[in-house]
Order: C-alpha cells, then structure tokens, then sequence
C-alpha cells in the first residue's frame, strides 16, 4: 500500500518542472526520499539551485501535486538546499584566489577547429543568463578569437586601476584574449605569451560573483588546455560535428581531459542536419547522431544537438548571438537543452549521492 502511494507520488512529482526548465524534477534528481505512511506522505528534495526563490517554489506545487492524489491528507515537502560546491569535484585546489567568486569554471573545448565550439559556448553563456544565472564568457582561443565579433564589441577593456573590467552584454561578462594579445602577432611568438595572459585574464578581471564561468578554449590538446586543467577547478564541454573525423578529435580531446581528471560534463553535436526553409526537408550534411553514439560509446553524457543554419552564422556576424535574435526559434531550444543538461550534469556533481526511493 505504502509502495503504490509512493509511486503515485513519484508519478506526479514527474509532473513538476523547475521554473524556465522544461525538464521535471525527478529526471533532475531533485527527489531526495518519499516516505509514505497511512494517508500522509513527507518528501525530501535536496537541491543546490542559485535562486531559493524558484526551488521554494518548486516545493509548493510538489506539494500541491502530492496533496491532490486520491487519499491524500497530509502531504509535506522539505526542502533541503546544499550549498553548490566550488566546482564540479576535484582534488586540485585553485591557485590563491583565483576566481573565487566563480561557483562553476566550464571549458568549452573541441578536438579541431571549425566545429562551432565558439558559437556554443556564446549561445550556451547568453541561455544559461536567460535561465536566471550569473555568467561570465571568457574567449581564450587564441588562434581565432571571435568573442568580440559574435558580440559587437569594438572596443578596448577599461581597468577601474586595480582590475580590468570586463564587457557586459545580453546579461553576461566578457572577456577575450583577443583584447590582451595583438591579432596580427604571429602565433609562434604568441605561443609562449598565452598562458600569461590567461592567467592575467582569470585572475585580474573583476569577474565578482559568478554562476558559470565558460571558457571557450583553443581547439586541440595542446599545452592551453593541459596548463588550464592543472590550475584551476574546471569541468568541460566538447563540442563535435557529427561525422565520424570531426568526432576520433572529440575522442582525442575526451581522452585528453580524463587523464587530467577535468570532468566531461558531455558532448554537444553541432551542425547536426539542415531544415531547408523552402521545402521544409531534412539534410544531414554532416551526418548525424555521431555525438549520440560517441557519448555512449564513450560513457559519457550527451548533452544536445544544434542543427546547422545559415541564421546561426548571421547571428555571429551581427553580434547578436541567435539565442538573443531569435529567443523563441528552434535554435534558442536546442541551446536551452544544451543549458539544461549542463545545469543537470554540474548539479549532479555538486551534491553527494543521492538517495532515490524506487518508485
Ligand atoms: P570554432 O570555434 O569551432 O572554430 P566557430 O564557432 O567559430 O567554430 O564556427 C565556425 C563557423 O561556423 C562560423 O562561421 C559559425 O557562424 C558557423 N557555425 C557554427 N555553428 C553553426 C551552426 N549550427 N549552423 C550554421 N553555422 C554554424
């Protein structure tokens, strides 16, 4: 009798979505623990959201989901919020105070370049803003900074004579390399400059207090991404094309931050088929489910799919990215998907295990 009441209970909470998401909080694995006992029912969520605001609100409509389920006469919903650690887990500490006020550092990284990596990792920053989070977006490729391209930034950072401070736009902080080193230097001169600047630019710009701090790294596994992984407490993102050569250097790069132990929150296929705006047909150019099948192949998350279109490249020329030219498009979806499984993959790891009663 318990276990049925327990299940309908379950049933319902799978009715109940975090406020923006359109996923519901059980598949969040928000339900901690669901006692039942004669007619009352007491249910644990634990969650290690930013905003008490929606997660109180979330236990309002848990518990009027729970109270309205035939037999019910009591139904309590506790709320249980644990503090979101520093960054997904791991052993290495962070250099002194180097971003301390950033709860989540993610690498957006790829196994070669051209693959949209910077188109995400902006439309990912913007849509994790438009979810309520406080983001900051730090280009670091230093082969091809295109931050303040896909953002219409023209000019020059200012420092406040202490830090630097940096750009804000569409609800997000900016920053690129791009503005520290001078374009037309030649990149094997570059080389040995670039890790200086970076470390400048996480560690003197007035990030202040941050959700996510996404890092659009330089494609490839070169010393960038290995220095990145031993110095600050990161998890990454990779983002891959689906056909089989783009995805053996997502592989690469999947390997590559494994063996720093940097967590891969998952992959992201870009440019997965073409909807042709006359006649509505689908085209894989690319393939497709290439990122699908790796992630599973590779026991790692799959985190969405982006289709290819000719508005995304507008959006990056423009300086408005097509999360924010086109909030209500099919695009603005997939990258809210996109936003909502890092949102899930960083939660799962910010909070010790879990305890889910079986339905
Ligand atoms: P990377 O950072 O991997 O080098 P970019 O983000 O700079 O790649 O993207 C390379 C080019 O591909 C840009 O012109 C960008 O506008 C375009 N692009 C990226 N993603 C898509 C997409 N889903 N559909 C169409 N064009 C895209």
């Amino acid at each position: 009798m318990a276990d049925d009441l327990k299940s309908k209970v379950q049933e319902v909470l799978r009715e109940v979505r975090y406020p923006g998401m359109s996923r519901d909080i059980v598949s969040f694995g928000f339900v901690k623990a669901i006692e039942a006992e004669g007619n009352g029912v007491e249910v644990v969520l634990a969650m290690s959201s930013h905003n008490q605001e929606a997660a109180e609100q979330v236990c309002r409509e848990a518990e009027a989901a729970i109270a309205a389920i035939d037999g019910v006469d009591k139904a309590v919903v506790r709320l249980e919020m644990t503090k979101p650690a520093a960054a997904p887990q791991r052993a290495v500490a962070r250099e002194g105070e180097l971003l301390s006020g950033v709860r989540h550092v993610i690498a957006v990284a790829s196994g070669k370049g051209g693959v949209g990596k910077s188109t995400v990792a902006a439309n990912l920053a913007v849509r994790l803003a438009q979810l309520g989070h406080k983001v900051g977006l730090l280009d670091a490729d230093i082969y091809g900074p295109s931050l303040p391209t896909m953002f219409g930034i023209t000019s020059r950072p200012m420092t406040d004579g202490q830090q630097i401070l940096p750009f804000e736009k569409y609800d997000i902080r900016l920053m690129s390399l791009g503005f520290l080193v001078e374009m037309d230097t030649p990149v094997i001169w570059r080389g040995p400059m670039v890790m200086k600047a970076l470390m400048q630019l996480l560690g003197e710009v007035a990030w202040g207090e941050l959700d996510f701090l996404i890092l659009d790294l330089p494609p490839g596994t070169g010393d960038v991404q290995l220095t990145l992984a031993q110095k600050i407490s990161m998890a990454s993102i990779i983002v891959s094309t689906p056909q089989d050569v783009a995805l053996i250097d997502a592989r690469k790069g999947l390997a590559m931050f494994r063996k720093v132990n940097v967590p891969v929150l998952g992959i992201v296929e870009n440019m997965s088929g073409f909807v042709c705006a006359h006649c509505g047909e689908k085209t894989d150019v690319f393939k497709q489910g290439g990122g699908e099948r790796t992630a599973e192949v590779l026991g790692c998350p799959f985190l969405g799919a982006i289709p290819l279109d000719p508005a995304i490249v507008q959006g990056g020329d423009d300086g408005e990215p097509i999360v924010v030219s086109q909030p209500d498009g099919a695009h603005s979806d997939a990258f809210k998907k996109v936003a909502e499984s890092v949102i899930a993959e960083v939660e799962k790891r910010s909070r010790p295990l879990l305890r889910i009663v079986p339905g």
